[in-house]
This record gives C-alpha cells, sequence and structure tokens, in this order.
C-alpha cells in the first residue's frame, strides 16, 4: 500500500466530504440492517439485495441521489466484505463510523487506475464526481485496483493504493518451510532462522511514553491536546509503516525460497479480543482478576507483528502455495521424537524434550512441527503423522 498527500481545492474538498458522508451513512443503514437480521434467524440480505435497497434510498433521497453511486456501492461492498472478515474470524465485528472520524471512501477497478502524472513532484487523480485532484508524488504510483480517499483528524487529506503484487512463482526445489508466529520473536522458520519486526526505537518508545503522559494531563478540547494527540498518530503510523514494509520484504522472500509455506490455523482476532469480565459469586458487584492486563500485553505484541497481514500477503504472493496447519501443542511438542507435555517447555524461549534431551529454541522448534504438518495432541508420545494433503484429524483446539 502506498500513501500519497492529496491537495483538494476548496470545492473538491466539499465534494470529498460529501462522498465521505455518503460512504458513512450506506455503511451505517448497511450495518443497522444486518445487526436486525442476524437478531432473526432468518438469511442476511446479499449484496444484490442491498443494491436494490440502495436504488430506492437514492430515488428517496435527493441529496443520496446527488452523489457518486460508485461510492455508495463500493461503501456496500466493503461492508460485505466486513462481515466476511468478521465471520472468517480474522477481523472485528462492523461498527458505526462516526462523522469526523476515520473519514473515507474506497473506489474500486477501472476507475481507480485514473492517475495521471503531470511533473515530476505531481501527478491528479480523476475522482468520480469531484474531478482532477492533485496529488504529490513522494514515490512512484503503483498499478493500482483501488484506492482509498481519507482526511485525518488534521484535516489531511491522502489517497493510498493498493496494489495486489505479482504471484511469484515457486522455485520448484520441493522445500517446504514452516513459520511460526511468535511473542519473543516476531516469527521464526523451521530452518532456525528468527525474525523481527521492527518496531519503535528505544528513543521513540520513550516519546511515545512522555506524550501519553502529557496527554492525560491536558485539558479536553486544548490545542496543546490535539498537538500531543497529533504527535502520538505520527509516532504509531511510523511503527505501522515500518510493519507493512516488513511483512512485503519478509513475504516476497519467504515466496521466492520455498515452494510450500505452512503457517499456523490461528484466528488472530480471537486471540486479541479483550476478555470477558468474570464476576464474583461471594462479593456480588465485584469481579475476579480475569488476565485482562497480561492479554492486552499479549494482544499488542501479535499486533504489533502483524500476523494476520503476513499471511495475506502470503496468499497473494505464493498463490495456491500456503498451507494452514492447526496449531493445537506445536509448542509442546518435541520436532526431534515427537514426545509432546507441557514440560518439554522450559521457558518462552528455550525448549528442552524430557524424553528425548532435544535442546532447541522454543519457537524454531514449534516451527519444525509446523513444517511437518503434524497433527499432535496432548500427551501422546508418538503424534500421529498426516500426510500434507489431508486435514489434520486428531488436532484437538487450543
Ligand atoms: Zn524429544
Amino acid at each position: 500500500m502506498s500513501r500519497f498527500r492529496l491537495y483538494p481545492t476548496p470545492a473538491q474538498e466539499a465534494a470529498l466530504l460529501e462522498h465521505c458522508k455518503h460512504a458513512r451513512y450506506v455503511w451505517n443503514l448497511a450495518l443497522e440492517q444486518w445487526s436486525m437480521w442476524t437478531r432473526g434467524q432468518r438469511p442476511t440480505p446479499g449484496f444484490a439485495a442491498q443494491c436494490r435497497q440502495l436504488t430506492e434510498a437514492r430515488a428517496a433521497f435527493d441529496w443520496l441521489r446527488a452523489g457518486s453511486q460508485t461510492v455508495q456501492q463500493q461503501a456496500l461492498r466493503d461492508f460485505q466484505q466486513a462481515v466476511k472478515n468478521f465471520f472468517g474470524g480474522t477481523h472485528r465485528r462492523p461498527s458505526w463510523r462516526k462523522a469526523g472520524h476515520r473519514e473515507g471512501f474506497r473506489i474500486v477497478g477501472l476507475q481507480a487506475s485514473r492517475v495521471a502524472k503531470r511533473n515530476r513532484k505531481w501527478a491528479e487523480v480523476n475522482v468520480p464526481k469531484v474531478g482532477w485532484v492533485r496529488l504529490r508524488l513522494s514515490r512512484a504510483v503503483p498499478d493500482a485496483k483501488s484506492y482509498r480517499i481519507t482526511r485525518d483528524r488534521a484535516h489531511r487529506w491522502h489517497i493510498a493504493f493498493t496494489a495486489i503484487p505479482q504471484p511469484i512463482p515457486a522455485p520448484g526445489t520441493g522445500e517446504v518451510v514452516g513459520v511460526d508466529r511468535g511473542i519473543t520473536v516476531s516469527a521464526a522458520l523451521s530452518t532456525g532462522e528468527l525474525l523481527t519486526c521492527p518496531g519503535l526505537s528505544d528513543r521513540e518508545r520513550d516519546r511515545l511514553k512522555r506524550l501519553q503522559r502529557r496527554l492525560a494531563r491536558c485539558r479536553r478540547g486544548s490545542n496543546r491536546r490535539r498537538r500531543t494527540k497529533d504527535a502520538i498518530a505520527k509516532l504509531h503510523a511510523r511503527a505501522r509503516d515500518r510493519r507493512k514494509d516488513w511483512v512485503e520484504k519478509i513475504s516476497t522472500d519467504l515466496a521466492r525460497r520455498f515452494d510450500l509455506i505452512r503457517v499456523e490455523d490461528l484466528r488472530v482476532m480471537q486471540m486479541t479480543r479483550r476478555p470477558k469480565p468474570i464476576p464474583d459469586h461471594d462479593r456480588p458487584g465485584a469481579y475476579l482478576p480475569n488476565r485482562r492486563r497480561a492479554k492486552a500485553g499479549l494482544s499488542r505484541g501479535i499486533l504489533a507483528n502483524g500476523w494476520g497481514e503476513m499471511v495475506v500477503r502470503l496468499q497473494h504472493k505464493a498463490i495456491g502455495r500456503v498451507e494452514k496447519v492447526k496449531s493445537a501443542y506445536t509448542s509442546q511438542t518435541c520436532s526431534a521424537c515427537g514426545y509432546c507435555a507441557p514440560e518439554n517447555r522450559k521457558s518462552q524461549a528455550i525448549f528442552r524434550c524430557v524424553a528425548c534431551g532435544h535442546l532447541a529454541n522454543a519457537d524454531v522448534n514449534a516451527a519444525v512441527n509446523i513444517a511437518a504438518g503434524r497433527a499432535v495432541s496432548a500427551r501422546q508420545e508418538t503424534p500421529p503423522r498426516v500426510s500434507p494433503k489431508r486435514e489434520p484429524q486428531h488436532a484437538t483446539s487450543a
């Protein structure tokens, strides 16, 4: 994804804001309908049904009809995708769009490729019903399948192009790699390589902490508070950019080097969801500890490491060469003899088999199990070997 700063004229800005408003309206309408339908037992209306309803709504409301149908339909499509992602377990439940909060809309298809280079520093993009909007060329504009236009809190406009990467041909060596997405390192490969996703430097992290403390002291609605918030958002954006670059680099590298890439079948969102409060029955109104703080740290680690993004990019680049392996007990099972016991895991970093004495980095040991596509269950001395094509049958969900 590559992002550029957009420089609309005041008239274009007004038109862009209208698009944002319409996209938000349509999204919220679809969400309202979806939440009502899911409470009943009937199937939810699909995209086609919602499109018909959109046509009706456009006929009824002048202000909606004045807007771009492309933008409004895309908001519906985006919503359908969000629902799919939610049921697929990779994303949170779709939520309400609020005015002034992450405003934006998306354009997909041929219209997304209407970009004209004007000179070395500037290009223009033809936005439906808005016209040619100037964008500052900070790098080459990719061959895009879609773009999203957004306005940030500081009222700056950006355009982000999404290019589906060219598939990378398999090397044809028959080599298989297992990728374990760890906490202490970002990823461990069955080859023994440990990969760390770059985040913020120590200095940047200190600065972030200072800013967050300052934010807590700022008066609501003050300029100081707004400036502090912007500075925090900037640091987060920097970390996000680094993570994205890293994901691109690693996914390309893996797709080039290996014929088959096996990853854990982990439901990232389930792991990062907030733990439920546990009411204390002895003390009404009080709650038992639910390890929320510990989990918050873990969640941050998982999200910071960008697991979901990695798998998506791998699937784009190594088409049909990514396999998800059920991850139960991969971290407790010895990759040398197959003995599975929690005692094998000496610490976060060290694996030592109590049966055969095999000593390894804990994440690499798990990656080797994943590479083998092994289904393992607890307390089994010889886990059943499963042929790569079949679904593991004895895997228990952790
Ligand atoms: Zn062993």
